[in-house]
């Protein structure tokens, strides 16, 4: 490893690079690498790199193990023109995490978290989720032949625990309180040599740092006003920002996006702190959205997305689950299906444009974390149609009817 260090998002109090616990022992609160100050993309053909190879530069690891990838990362950024005419901006970018190896924008921080978990010489991995994260710690896991632990919740429905199930992992459906199993993963982990790569722990947010640096090198350096991210956990948009932070660093981009955090007003505990100016988050008792990936009462990155906001003076919003229904509509009527909570963020755009927050000179980037066909509960939502005809009068139908 790298002579890096480990700071508390906190208290600042500093840690080894190998630490494999995500939380500061005085205050509790996540860890998080230093700040790369140097470093460069590497050069050559981008379809022969991993994203731990192109962009090794901002990461601890000194051997990299390509057989624990399963080539995610670069996913396409999508210029939808016609919604961003039809809201008033400029542009409107969709980064589409959902054509990741287990379709979530996951596989990137259970890559690094692996790699962590091997240059360690673990022989066990795990995770705490019902959703994308376990589908994707059990994939990720079972590839590189750990151990591998999934906990989830013990009234998980079938259509959720069979894709986790299928790629071989142990899975354990606890009988218990669900918003505890994250802490008390943490102390199994400690007894049993199992490393828990979480929702917010040190590597997975590292590895989130790539969907931002693929950004850059996708719009040429020239970075969008604001990039916008549905957010539970808070892992992913601490992610995003400490990569375009550190490309600022490095010189290779000349300014950070506003970031703006988007939840849905079903469980949005971050933005409640936010607009009352509180600097930590509280629980949300019931929380209850469609969005179930975000769908998290008490986030334990909470208080670092809202260090975060503050320093880099971006914006939180949240949005109805009708609002989130629209938003699916009419990204998927340009092409592009993500799950409720990708939707997200267009819906959050939509009312920051009415409210006059963005203006039309704006560029913003959404990030589509993962794809519908994860939650194809939400198709009930859409009055969705099709036509029924009979062979022989199809050409006379189509002629009469379209
Ligand atoms: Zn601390």
């Amino acid at each position: 490893m790298k002579d890096f260090k480990l700071i508390c998002t906190a208290c600042g109090k500093e840690y080894s690079i190998e630490r494999v616990d995500p939380r500061c022992d005085d205050c509790n609160e996540p860890l998080e690498m230093e700040l790369v100050k140097k470093g460069k993309i590497k050069q050559g053909n981008p379809l022969q790199h991993t994203i731990l190879e192109r962009y090794s530069d901002f990461f601890p690891f000194n051997e990299i193990r390509n057989d624990l990838s399963l080539n995610e990362g670069f996913t396409p950024l999508v210029s939808i023109s016609r919604i961003a005419k039809r809201i008033g901006l400029k542009n409107l970018y969709f980064k589409n995490e959902s054509q990741n190896p287990t379709w979530s924008f996951k596989d990137r921080g259970t890559l690094f978290g692996i790699q962590h978990a091997y240059s360690l010489g673990y022989k066990k991995v795990g995770a705490v989720s019902t959703g994308n994260m376990a589908v994707s710690v059990a994939a990720y896991g079972k590839r590189a032949g750990f151990d591998t632990f999934i906990f989830v919740g013990k009234n998980i429905p079938a259509e959720k625990l069979n894709p986790i199930a299928i790629y071989g992992a142990h899975l354990i459906r606890v009988d218990g309180d669900y918003g505890r199993l994250y802490y008390e993963s943490l102390n199994i982990g400690r007894k049993q040599g199992i490393y828990f790569i979480n929702s917010d722990v040190t590597y997975r947010v590292e590895g989130y740092k790539t969907a931002a640096f693929e950004m850059c090198e996708q719009l040429d350096f020239d970075v969008p006003d604001y990039v916008v991210v549905p957010t539970s956990a808070g892992g992913n948009v601490r992610g995003i920002y400490k990569g375009f932070l550190e490309f600022k660093e490095a010189g290779i981009i000349d300014r950070v996006p506003k970031i703006i955090v988007a939840q849905a007003s079903g469980c949005s505990p971050i933005y409640n702190a936010f607009i009352e100016g509180k600097d930590k988050v509280e629980r949300v008792e019931n929380p209850d959205t469609i969005a179930h990936g975000i769908e998290n009462p008490f986030p334990p990155s909470g208080n670092a997305v809202l260090k975060m906001l503050k320093e880099n003076g971006g914006t939180c919003i949240s949005v109805s689950d009708e609002e989130i229904i629209i938003a699916q509509k009419e990204m998927a009527e340009k092409g592009v299906f993500g799950q409720p909570e990708s939707c997200v963020p267009l819906a959050a755009v939509k009312k920051l444009r009415q409210q006059g927050y963005l203006t039309e000179n704006d560029r913003v980037a959404c990030i589509v974390t993962g794809s519908g066909l994860k939650y194809t509960a939400a198709f009930e939502k859409h009055n969705l149609k099709s036509h029924t005809c009979k062979l022989e009068e199809l050409n006379n139908f189509i002629k009469d009817n379209f």
